[in-house]
């Protein structure tokens, strides 16, 4: 174990463990056959998977760093579970969130007594996860993150993305997301897919992947997409004329139409497609900040519809009203595809003030180092990225877990 392990990478840890118990719950409710499926919204799904897995997260990660702003895609669950300090009632979905700025600490609203989110109800106590992924803690952290406290963090939980895939079967396209933001960037994420390696019998089922921007990424294996064709992936079911029309104007050969934001960054992570292009204001931060972290770890981009990176500080609105464009390579080549007419619907997301990334190539020496004996250029022959962000180290592209390849080219199976 690194020595005396930096919050960030107490953080990282945990949710790991935390992810791989949240997995649990979300396969056992489908065992159990009860969705609970409830309407939040126009084409906006939660069930009990989405429910449990969102206590068990928000609730264990609480107990171990009370002090750190945590926000939930079913937050109406964890708003009667913290105290509302200064807090305004809004709707978390409400594209015009008040500001608010998180109070110092968010207390508990038992803060002295046992564990109990909610005097009506209590978390099953196997929904409490308080161990540490031991892994995780074997690295050291980057140095441009080891000072950072509390108040500098922001956690952003989808406790199940791709629920609407969940609901019709297409188990493979759902994923636990934990993003961790550092005064409102993305550096570091967890991606859990409880239904990994389902066609695969005898393999354990499952994986967890994780990543910190200048320290490398882990649990799978990175892989380039093919340099003969275009092959681009977007929503199927938050589709439209305009959604459509974005993914068009990039020349696709082939398009893949998949749940949840974060099974379409793994595809690109793992070499399937080139990009991922929504011209839609539907995804939130929740849905990006864990994705966004790992692919830029891996030397990727994120950004709206104007090449702008998201900010992740507690402030922000919910919703990613610049569109979503990520890519593990040329990524000015695909902004420029997007017509203008659609780049105007967008907005301009606000950018936060990015973190000194000189340091992360300084302390990502080693990684660098081992990148490149592992050959991770020669794999990924690809141009550098012509963004911001091309200053961000290739990261560590070896997993530390038993996992295979993910050889199954059929994105869109029904189980
Ligand atoms: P999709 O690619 O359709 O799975 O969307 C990625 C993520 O954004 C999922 O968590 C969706 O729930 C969310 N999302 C995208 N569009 C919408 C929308 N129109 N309404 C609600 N959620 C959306
Ligand atoms: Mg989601
Ligand atoms: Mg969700």
């Amino acid at each position: 174990m690194a020595s005396n392990p930096s919050l960030v990478m107490r953080i990282v840890s945990a949710s790991v463990a935390v992810s791989n118990r949240a997995s649990n719950i979300i396969r056992n409710v489908l065992t159990k056959g009860d969705l609970g499926i409830v309407e939040k919204g126009k084409n906006d799904l939660q069930t009990e998977a989405d429910r449990s897995a969102q206590r068990c997260i928000v609730a264990s990660l609480h107990k171990q760093f009370p002090n750190v702003a945590i926000f939930g895609e079913e937050d109406e669950l964890t708003r009667r579970y913290l105290a509302p300090v200064n807090k305004p009632q809004y709707d978390s979905l409400s594209s015009s969130v008040p500001q608010w700025t998180p109070p110092k600490t968010l207390q508990l609203l038992d803060k002295n007594q046992n564990w109990q989110l909610d005097p009506q109800e209590k978390i099953p106590q196997d929904f409490i996860e308080q161990g540490f992924d031991a892994e995780v803690l074997k690295h050291t952290c980057p140095e441009y993150l080891k000072d950072t406290k509390d108040e500098d963090i922001v956690i952003w939980v989808d406790p199940l993305d791709g629920t609407a895939e969940f609901t019709q079967g297409f188990l493979d396209h759902v994923t636990v997301l934990i993003g961790i933001s550092v005064r409102g960037n993305a550096v570091a994420g967890v991606i859990h897919q409880p239904w990994y390696n389902f066609d695969k019998p005898g393999l354990p089922l499952g994986r967890c992947l994780w990543g910190v921007i200048g320290l490398g990424t882990y649990g799978f294996e990175r892989e380039t997409p093919p340099a003969d064709k275009v092959i681009i992936t977007t929503s199927r079911s938050h589709s439209d004329r305009m959604v459509t029309e974005a993914v068009e104007a990039c020349k696709p050969d082939e398009v893949v139409r998949v749940g949840g934001a974060g099974h379409k960054v793994l595809l690109l992570i793992e070499g399937k497609v080139h990009a991922y292009v929504f011209a839609s204001k539907g995804c939130k931060k929740w849905d990006t900040c864990a994705p966004e972290a790992i692919l830029h770890a891996v030397g990727g981009t994120l950004t709206d519809f104007h090449g702008i990176r998201m900010n992740y500080s507690a402030d922000v609105q919910r919703k990613n009203t610049g569109g979503v464009l990520a890519t593990v390579a040329d990524h000015a080549k695909f902004l420029n595809c997007i017509p203008e007419h659609i780049r105007d619907v967008m907005d301009k997301s606000s950018e936060a003030p990015p973190l000194d990334f000189k340091e992360v190539i300084v302390c990502g020496g080693a990684d660098l180092e081992k990148a490149k004996k592992n050959e991770v250029s020669e794999k990924t022959s690809s141009p550098p990225n012509q963004n911001a962000e091309s200053t961000a180290p290739k990261a560590d592209s070896k997993s530390t877990s038993a996992t295979v390849p993910n050889d199954n080219a059929n994105t869109n199976t029904k189980l």
